[in-house]
């Protein structure tokens, strides 16, 4: 093991780790690829490090610079990091709505949060385009530059995938890798991890929850419904999914979804978010399509001590008539 010269040069060269129970499930091998260990406990990271790097590369960003940004919170974590690893501010636009725990992490992460109210793309308040307008402002008066990282749009998030997790992939597989799928939010980690294996004859489809556009937009049928989950579920070709053409797509209902996140922690000791269980049924889905032996990547998201307060919390999934599992009901012991 080698000594990394900082944080941000940790970021990347996570485990596949075997799924048991989806492999024995489908007679396939289905692998997670373990992005809840990359620094910031996500997949984000590694965007975050390529989103930073550019904008050096291209003299929008010095030393003691800003990063500006609207997410859902992991890329506001990665960016803070890695941001602060590098010597750079960040500040963070999120909607309110998102879990507590993530707010709080990106202040732990030395983040400045700045909540609106969750508004869709087409208010100009929406955390995306209020995000933009920000950082274009502090762009104007910032000595050390501010940039807007913009990951929706920005490429170099889906080249961080082309560069490092397509490629880790081929290599940890020795080659050996039928097929890759997972849940879209950016598209990053998808069309960049397709365009680095699909020309390799890996097959790479797109799991999209229940209600999310991009299923609609690449088969032109209905995805009735809504979803818990966070961080996935676009509604529209971003720059960053250019290109990219699904060879399998499915849509995950949460009541699917959620019961693998729960599986994978009571049975394999895997604590992850809702995205993950996404993409796991995902797997199984396109494992089943595929037939029995053949090996199927995926992408563990994220570390699920993100999402104490709803999807391991009774009250909530109780409120939203979500599956419990008997166990996570169990009032805690107490002691006599
Ligand atoms: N899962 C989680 C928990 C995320 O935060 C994100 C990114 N928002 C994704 C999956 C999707 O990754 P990408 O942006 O590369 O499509």
């Amino acid at each position: 093991m080698r000594i990394a010269t900082d944080l941000a040069d940790a970021v990347g060269q996570t485990p596949l780790i075997r799924l048991r129970k989806a492999s024995e499930l489908t007679g396939c091998e289905i692998y997670g690829k373990a992005e809840f260990m990359n620094p910031g406990q996500s997949v984000k990271d590694r965007a975050a490090l390529f989103i930073i790097r550019d904008a050096v590369k291209k003299g929008l960003l010095e030393p003691g610079g800003t990063i500006v940004e609207g997410t859902a919170g992991n890329t506001g974590i990665g960016l803070a990091l890695v941001g602060r690893s590098l010597g750079f501010n960040t500040v963070i636009v999120i909607p309110e709505t998102q879990s507590q725990e993530k707010k709080d992490m990106i202040r732990l992460a030395g983040a400045e949060l700045v909540q609106v109210p969750a508004a869709p793309y087409k208010n100009p308040n929406n955390y995306v385009r209020y995000s933009g307008r920000l950082a274009e402002e502090m762009a104007k008066s910032e000595p050390h530059g501010a940039i807007w990282a913009n990951q929706f749009d920005n490429v170099a998030n889906r080249q961080a995938h082309v560069e490092t997790t397509g490629p880790e992939i081929w290599e940890q597989t020795g080659g050996k890798v039928d097929g890759f799928i997972c849940a879209a939010g950016s598209g990053g980690t998808v069309a960049g991890v397709a365009e680095a294996l699909q020309p390799k004859g890996v097959k790479v489809g797109l799991a999209d929850p229940e209600g999310a556009g991009l299923y609609k937009i690449y088969t032109g049928e209905d995805n009735p419904g809504d979803s818990i989950t966070e961080g996935i579920g676009q509604g529209r070709i971003t720059a960053n999914l250019e290109g990219y053409t699904p060879d399998f797509i499915c849509r995950i209902p949460d009541e699917e979804a959620l019961p693998i996140v729960y599986d994978l922690l009571q049975e394999e000791g895997l604590v992850m978010g809702g995205s993950t269980g996404v993409n796991v049924a995902g797997a199984i889905r396109m494992a089943q399509e595929m037939g029995p032996g053949h090996t199927i990547v995926t992408i563990l998201c994220d570390f699920g001590n993100r999402y104490q307060s709803k999807l391991f919390n009774p009250d909530f999934l109780k409120q939203k008539n979500l599956p419990l599992p008997p166990w996570l009901d169990r009032a805690p012991a107490s002691i006599p």
